[in-house]
């Protein structure tokens, strides 16, 4: 079974994207969700410039990011101003080896994905690579463009050949079909038509480029190992080759490093007369990224344990001991339980031992698959009251099984926390999640929830509880999306409104 390949030469006409044939057996083997009852990031971004072995800090930069996708992975390293790629199913462990090395090179561009099924084609693995009319272009591409469809459309109107289905050849190439004069204004000049997410990084034979979407949707960082620019999408990845954190990339903002270290910074909005408010994505900070990362001046880990102390303030029941589910719930339960001065009990053990099971996802498979994962610790719960921690309700398919292990444990009253407020849309913003339909919160009211879950209750934080614990309000002034609590999309859904496939589909 083939699942890697070298590409080492750009496409040669038309500005079409490089890629190659893969083979996508072995997808269903890194799909540890059988349930579906997780949300998905679709993908992670690192990229270095100029710098003895870059290659090797990147694959170390993807390996801090591997969270955030772990089908497929990618890197275009940059050698003598040429631009070669290794792409392969799988994570960064499994594709980059001793006997598998990433090209050689003193910058290189990586990236990590996550696909739905059907949507994991090699083709579509990243960084893209092309011959464009500025010379070689890899791209990374975290987020998802709501309008893809549509702008497929008018570019195979114009002629443009596409070898992938994701969004991110729609980007490629509609920068690549730009008029402008260089690529930062064919960036500009795509953002005007461009909706949705992306968070971006590009190499090129000279240059690299980040960019974030006005929205500033998909969180993007700049650092510096020994005067050499890093950009990853959060500073975990920063952290693990000992690059300072120097600034997150503006919501707007395309900067373009040169190879001698010039650099040249400018924000663009999404259309020349509207003014675009920043809406980064709540849930990044919920459940998404690592908890020792750091965005918009907040740690990770302290914005989770402000949601379990928020959590304590709105719902706290008399209880004698908070477990969390791990490791989702951890630090919100340490939030809680510093809150409440209850002790703080890791009753709920996760193996992380038991990988993927090779074993086709049937309905029975299924419901073994939580006691694979998760068990019980009963000397942390036998005769008590427990407040349980989670960070998010999805398709509410886990929770059950897991208040029946602590019953069955001995515990004797369940109280299901939940640090967010109810998921009850989708996103359409580069997070693969079930359809509307799927959504517990959505099916269920909070009552009729706790009782298919089996608690003695159940709360979720509320909206307002939630910005508190990212440090404001929602007002008109607020910095985040919360789309897929609120109901309120920040951009309009161009393809879902046209009844063309968004969100899963495209990335
Ligand atoms: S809809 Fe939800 S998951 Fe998607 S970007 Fe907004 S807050 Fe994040």
């Amino acid at each position: 079974m083939r699942d890697e390949f070298d590409d080492n030469t750009a496409a040669e006409s038309g500005g079409a994207v490089a890629v190659s044939e893969g083979d996508d057996n072995s997808v269903a083997e890194f799909n540890d969700d059988s349930d579906g009852d997780t949300l998905r990031e679709e993908c992670g971004i690192f990229a270095i410039n100029e710098t003895d072995a870059a290659p090797d800090f990147a694959v170390l930069g993807l390996h801090a990011l591997q969270h955030r996708g772990q089908e497929a992975v990618g890197l275009v390293s940059r050698l003598d101003g040429r631009l070669r790629a290794r792409r392969g199913l799988g994570t960064v462990g499994r594709v980059f080896s001793n006997d598998s090395p990433p090209p050689r090179g003193r910058a290189a561009l990586g990236h990590l994905r996550y696909s739905t099924a059907g949507d994991a084609e090699a083709a579509n693995i990243q960084p893209l690579l092309g011959e464009t009319r500025f010379g070689q272009v890899a791209m990374a591409h975290n987020g998802n463009i709501t309008n893809a469809g549509l702008l497929r459309r008018a570019l195979l109107e114009r002629g443009m050949r596409f070898a992938s289905s994701g969004d991110t050849e729609v980007v490629f190439q509609r920068v690549a079909a730009s008029r402008a004069a260089s690529l930062e204004d064919a960036l500009a000049d795509a953002a005007t038509e461009l909706q949705g997410a992306w968070s971006l990084a590009l190499l090129t034979e000279r240059r690299m480029v980040a960019m974030r979407d006005p929205h500033g949707f998909r969180p993007l960082v700049l650092g510096r190992l020994n005067g050499a620019a890093v950009v990853a999408s959060e500073t975990c990845a920063l952290d693990i080759i000992g690059a300072e954190h120097e600034r997150d990339i503006r919501p707007g903002e395309i900067l373009s490093i040169s190879d001698d270290g010039g650099e040249e910074s400018r924000i663009v909005a999404a259309t020349e007369t509207t003014t675009v408010p920043e809406r980064f994505c709540a849930f990044e900070f919920i459940y998404f990224m690592r908890p020792n990362s750091a965005f918009m001046g907040l740690e990770v880990s302290a914005v989770r344990e402000r949601l379990g102390a928020e959590l304590f303030e709105e719902s706290h029941v008399a209880a004698d001991v908070v477990v969390p589910v791990p490791d989702s719930g951890v630090h919100s339960a340490v939030g809680y339980a510093a809150a409440s001065g209850l002790p703080y009990s890791q009753g709920i053990l996760r193996s992380h031992y038991t990988g993927r099971t090779f074993i086709e996802p049937t309905e029975k498979i299924r419901h073994l698959g939580v006691k694979l994962k998760l068990s019980v610790n009963p000397a942390s719960v036998r005769g008590r009251r427990v407040i349980l921690i989670d960070d998010s309700i999805v398709r509410g398919t886990t929770m059950p099984k897991i208040v029946a292990l602590l019953r069955r444990a001995g515990a004797v009253e369940i109280h299901v926390r939940v640090a967010s407020p109810p998921f009850r849309r989708p996103c359409h913003y580069g997070i693969d999640t079930p359809s509307r339909d799927e959504l517990a919160a959505h099916r269920f009211g909070e009552g009729e929830l706790n009782e298919r879950i089996g608690g003695d209750s159940l709360s979720f934080l509320s909206l307002e509880g939630l910005y508190r614990a990212l440090g404001g309000e929602r007002g008109e002034g607020r910095r985040f999306c919360d789309a897929c609590m609120s109901g309120e999309y920040p951009t309009v859904l161009a393809d879902l409104e046209a009844g063309l496939p968004v969100g899963r589909i495209h990335n």
